[in-house]
Order: C-alpha cells, then sequence, then structure tokens
C-alpha cells in the first residue's frame, strides 16, 4: 500500500529545500534544481533493487526489475518556474516515488516499474518546454535548440553541458522506449475546473491541439483630428471585433477555448486613428474537428470586421500542436482508480501540455490524474491543494500503478 502522507512530508522536505518566501527556485538547469535531483536520487538510493541512471537528454531514471521486461512508466518534473510553487511537476515525481516503494515491497513487481524525472518541462529559462520528454518521444528539435540563450546570454547548450547533458546527444533517449507499455502521470489541474465543480480529483482524456497565430490588421494611419468617424480605416476597431467574435467561436464547443493575448498598435498615440494593429490567436479543443472549424471561422470573420472597417488582414502561423488523446483503456482505469480514491469521476480535457502529452504521442498508452488546484493558480508561489485532495491523488495514482501493471500483463503476457 502507498503512504500518501509520507508524499505531502517529502513534498514539504522538497520546499524547504529549494524554496524561499518568494516561492520554489528548481529552475531547470540552476544550482536548485540540481540539489533537488540530487535530493530526488537519495530517496531512490534507500528503495531496495532500484538502479538509477540519467539518460542522453538529462532525464533520470529509476528502474525496478519486475517479472517482465514490459515496463509500466511513472514520471513528471522536478523543475519549476522562477517563483514557482511547491506541487507542479514535483507531486508527480514524489508520489512516483511512493508507488515505486509499494512496488519494491512485493517480492516480484508484476512488471518492470519505471520512476522518470524529466528534464526541463517548463522551459522557464530557454524558452523549449518539454525539452527532456520530447528528446524520448522523438521530437526533440535540438538544431533550433541548442542557440537558444537565457537573459544573460548563456546558451542552453552551455547550460546543458554544465549539468554533464551533451544537447547533440539528446535524440539517443529515444531509448528509452523499448519495452515502454504505458505511462502515468499526477499532477495539478492548474486551472479552476475542478475547484468549480467541488471535485478533489479529476481523470484526464487527453491535452488539447493548440492552434497559434499572428493576426495583423492593417488599416490606415490619420490624424484624430481631422479625420471624419466614416472616413477611417481603423486597424483596431477590426481587432476588437475580433477580440469579442472569438466568445462565439469557442462558445460552439464544451472544453474550447480561444484567447487574444496580444494587442498591439501602431503608431500608438493618442493622436492617430490606428493604422496597423498586431495580435496574437490561441485556440485549443481535445477534437481535432472542432479545432481546424475553429480556425476557419476565426478566419472568415477576421475577414467579414476587416472589410466592414475598411482594412485588410493577414494570418500567419506561429505554432501547432495537434491534440493528443489518451488511451481509452487507460483512462477506463483511471475513472476506476479516482473513484475507489475520492469516490467521484469527473473527465476533462488538459488545456495545458504536460510530459504525458510527448510520451503519448510518440504511441505508448498514458493516463493522467488531476488533483484540484485551489484558486485556479499555479506558477505562483501560492499555488497550493488541500493536503485531503493530494492524499485522494497518490492513493488513486497507486490504485492506476496496480491496475495497469494487471493491464500490461493481461496485454503482453
Ligand atoms: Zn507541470
Amino acid at each position: 500500500m502507498v503512504n500518501p502522507q509520507r508524499t505531502i512530508d517529502e513534498l514539504k522536505e522538497l520546499r524547504a529545500l529549494t524554496a524561499d518566501e518568494c516561492g520554489a527556485w528548481r529552475v531547470a538547469w540552476s544550482d536548485t534544481w540540481l540539489q533537488a535531483r540530487a535530493w530526488f536520487k537519495a530517496k531512490l538510493a534507500d528503495i531496495p533493487r532500484v538502479t538509477v541512471h540519467d539518460d542522453a537528454a538529462g532525464n533520470i531514471w529509476a528502474v525496478l526489475p519486475g517479472a517482465t521486461d514490459q515496463s509500466l512508466l511513472m514520471g513528471s518534473h522536478l523543475d519549476c518556474v522562477p517563483g514557482g510553487g511547491w506541487l507542479d511537476g514535483c507531486l508527480g515525481v514524489v508520489a512516483g516515488l511512493e508507488v515505486l516503494r509499494h512496488f519494491a515491497a512485493m517480492e516480484v513487481p508484476p512488471v518492470t516499474i519505471k520512476l522518470i524525472d524529466w528534464a526541463d518541462e517548463e522551459g522557464a529559462r530557454f524558452g523549449r518546454s518539454l525539452l527532456g520528454s520530447a528528446a524520448f518521444a522523438g521530437n526533440h528539435t535540438v538544431d533550433a535548440d541548442r542557440g537558444r540563450k537565457d537573459r544573460d546570454g548563456v546558451t542552453l547548450e552551455d547550460a546543458m553541458r554544465r549539468c554533464g547533458v551533451e544537447i547533440g546527444r539528446a535524440a539517443l533517449a529515444t531509448g528509452g522506449q523499448r519495452d515502454a507499455a504505458a505511462y502515468l502521470e499526477l499532477h495539478i489541474e492548474q486551472g479552476p475546473v475542478l475547484e468549480q465543480l467541488g471535485l478533489p480529483l479529476g481523470i484526464v482524456t487527453g491535452t488539447k491541439g493548440v492552434e497559434r497565430h499572428a493576426i495583423t490588421f492593417h488599416g490606415q494611419a490619420v490624424h484624430s483630428g481631422a479625420t471624419p468617424m466614416p472616413l477611417r480605416r481603423d486597424a483596431l476597431a477590426a481587432a476588437a471585433k475580433l477580440a469579442l467574435e472569438i466568445r462565439a467561436i469557442a462558445g460552439k464547443h464544451a472544453d474550447a477555448v480561444c484567447t487574444m493575448g496580444s494587442v498591439k498598435t501602431f503608431p500608438g498615440i493618442v493622436t492617430a486613428v490606428v493604422g496597423r494593429c498586431e495580435t496574437t490567436l490561441d485556440q485549443r479543443d481535445l477534437d481535432a474537428g472542432n479545432l481546424a472549424l475553429m480556425y476557419r471561422e476565426a478566419v472568415e470573420a477576421s475577414q467579414r470586421f476587416a472589410a466592414e472597417e475598411g482594412c485588410t488582414v493577414e494570418w500567419s502561423r506561429i505554432w501547432e500542436i495537434e491534440p493528443i488523446p489518451f488511451h481509452p483503456d487507460l483512462i477506463a482505469l483511471c475513472e476506476a482508480s479516482v473513484f475507489e480514491a475520492s469516490g467521484t469521476r469527473h473527465r476533462l480535457p488538459s488545456g495545458p501540455l504536460h510530459d504525458a502529452a510527448e510520451v503519448a504521442r510518440c504511441g505508448i498508452p498514458t493516463a493522467m490524474v488531476f488533483t484540484q488546484s485551489l484558486r485556479g493558480i499555479s506558477h505562483n508561489k501560492i499555488e497550493d491543494t488541500h493536503e485531503d485532495h493530494l492524499r485522494m491523488g497518490v492513493d488513486a495514482l497507486g490504485r492506476l500503478a496496480d491496475k495497469t501493471a494487471a493491464w500490461i500483463r493481461a496485454r503482453h503476457g
């Protein structure tokens, strides 16, 4: 049996080691992050039969051999954003540690158990999120990433080398996929949905796909005093209409979100009509069809509003990722485990990406459990979760790991 209270005690131990009154400082490739990882390795050293190694992308692997080489993977990330909270990422790693102990207490675990601390999930310093899990999944972008610089001009390549990781070898981390039969991750929700519903835990159905575009409206900058209202070509007016229209576009789908997060006006002075307005649009949904429809509708609406305001509009894609649904069998096992641990069952998609998305993307059956986030706040020192809910989350992960190990045995023998 797992001991969820020990997970909470250990999370507090880690907080005492890596946080101050401004939050946690386990930013990837920093000294504090290395300290957190050394703490984690010391915990692993106390578990019998577990061997530990770093892979070519800097991910830490703890391996407990079982009755078959077919492996149950669990993991998350010890790194955090600067001034971050005490749960984002480390909850999944420290809870995984507890589940690993549970299997280590068996004479022979039913399958091989592997616990992973993924390197640089947050991308907080160099802007490359999911670095370690992407390398594992074969989605590394080494050539684009090695020259990335932090605020002080240090390159990612040098920062990694200081921690003993050669970025040029990162692609070798795909070797970890061998015998990987399933992947599980426990994480805080980081949003307000479960709290709104009064639920301690959620069953994650997958991570939403993202369409991210830069949209520029072109009008005419003219004198604000000399130009009558009907004769203006106001680029901001067109952009403003779109900013309201995306609510209706997202509103047709239960879990869709659309956000215009940035608006810049040119010339951007008080005495001129806006001649050019640069905006961004971020659209997310778990269903690829919905996502494609929302994109088409936004393009069509932007052209209509541009025409109404005598402007033109231009789109360019910034980034995209497809929706990544989790495995239906594991979602069902996850639902059973969450129900046993909490007496509730609620499925929801994840808006943020997680290491689990990269693992699922390379074809490994994946499931995820969310715990409620108080006030829906994360990436902030006030990030928190009721300890009751944390205990239920660890319990659910333990139950899910047992069920998944049995599922692997039934599937692979
Ligand atoms: Zn995280």
